[in-house]
């Protein structure tokens, strides 16, 4: 029965009843799309401002599907909680400016996602914020690099598009002993394969929107704390930064994290079987790849990384430079020629001419990235279609 409702059309429009579930309750995540929340007195709504983390009034400031991403990804993360942003920059961003200040020196490997790169650029030459690289694989550079004004180590679990893996609990040992706060980028392994939080790091940043969301319909980012401390402070700066995350992008996320096993179990099954063809074929000179034993970091991947899975993502260097990288990419008929990572479809790329375009020859060449260097997301296909794709498009530069 619809009660009756005495007030004229022009209010009824406007005014609705929110069903509430008794006894029985979702199974999936309902999607909270709304962004206000209103309280039974003014009490209640004085308490809801002196406690804005754990009730919700506000979307900028917290909202139920938001919360539900973000205890999922700390869940799987293993940390006490965490914070959804609008895009894994939003995650990145919030981060560092909510802990940094002018003065404060971080040490950054020096192989990063682009963004990150420019972003730890822009606070340097903008803000005063000084920053040292290094290359990620080696305590003693961390140590090195130490300066009275260090506050944080920013590194990534699975470099990209080098896939380097850097031997994470020995760096993050290193900055504690001086008190650093350490930042690690999982986007690349997610909590599946690494959870650097039982590595002793402080804060796990993701990109949502690429392995956690999976299938590019969404831009996301989660940052995951150690500690309720730290959550605090970067919610409380992010609440003003604005990037917060929108509940049907957190909903969405959600949806895809819920196959994120099945899917990686696969992806890194065929960037496997494609590394190991790759390997064999005369117009590549090198294989980037953590599960190949010829990885430089091989043996660190299959103590960090769950079942000694080298992920989702691989690179190739090709005999024939720039022109060669561009050729393949342009060749594959299956694959996408798209910038993204994580997708259930498989994607390529060249990283020289676009996402680390910033870099110039040498910083190219520090970085570990090739002229020719063509980067696979790899993704669900049957391994053999995949295989008969790249074949095609190499037999043009070979
Ligand atoms: C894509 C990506 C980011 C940035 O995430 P957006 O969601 O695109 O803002 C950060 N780090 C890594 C490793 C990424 O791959």
């Amino acid at each position: 029965m619809i009660p009756h409702d005495p007030h004229h059309p022009e209010t009824r429009t406007v005014h609705h009843s929110v069903p509430q579930p008794t006894g029985s309750r979702p199974v999936g995540v309902p999607l909270y799309q709304g962004h206000l929340f209103s309280f039974a007195d003014a009490e209640e709504m004085a308490a809801a401002f002196q406690e804005p983390e754990t009730t919700f009034f506000y979307n900028r400031y917290g909202n139920p599907t938001v919360r539900a991403l973000e205890e999922a990804v700390a869940g799987l993360e293993g940390g006490t909680a965490g914070l959804a942003f609008a895009s894994g920059m939003g995650a990145i961003n919030g981060v560092l400016l909510a802990l940094l200040k002018p003065g404060d020196h971080v040490i950054a490997q020096r192989c990063l996602f682009g963004g990150t790169y420019t972003v730890l650029d822009d606070l340097a030459t903008r803000w005063g914020v000084e920053v040292t690289h290094v290359s990620g694989g080696d305590p003693a550079e961390v140590r090195a690099a130490l300066r009275p004004t260090t506050r944080l180590l920013y590194l990534e679990t699975i470099a990209n598009p080098t896939t380097r893996v850097g031997d994470l609990p020995a760096l993050i040992s290193e900055a504690a002993g001086h008190g650093l706060t350490t930042v690690v980028d999982n986007t690349f392994a997610t909590p599946l394969l690494c959870r650097p939080l039982d590595h002793g790091a402080d804060i796990v940043i993701h990109s949502a929107t690429k392995y956690l969301g999976g299938h590019s319909d969404v831009l996301g980012g989660v940052a995951v704390f150690g500690s309720d401390e730290l959550r605090r402070r970067v919610w409380r700066y992010a609440t003003e930064q604005g990037a917060s995350a929108d509940p049907f992008a957190a909903w969405l996320t959600l949806r895809g994290m819920q196959t994120l096993a099945l899917r990686l179990e696969r992806q890194c099954a065929n960037a496997l079987t494609l590394a190991r063809r790759l390997a064999d074929h005369p117009a590549v000179t090198a294989v980037h790849y953590p599960g190949l034993p010829g990885h430089p970091d091989h043996a660190i991947a299959r103590r960090l990384l769950a079942g000694g899975a080298g992920g989702g993502v691989l690179a190739f260097d090709l005999a024939g430079g720039r022109q060669a990288g561009r050729t393949v990419i342009e060749s594959v008929r299956l694959a996408s020629l798209s910038p993204s990572l994580g997708d259930v479809k498989t994607l390529v790329m060249h990283p020289a001419s676009t996402s680390h375009r910033q870099l110039d020859a040498d910083a190219l060449a520090a970085a570990g990235i090739g002229e020719g260097t063509v980067r696979v997301s790899v993704g669900i296909e049957h391994p053999d279609d995949l295989w008969h794709d790249l074949g095609q498009a190499l037999a043009k530069v070979a």
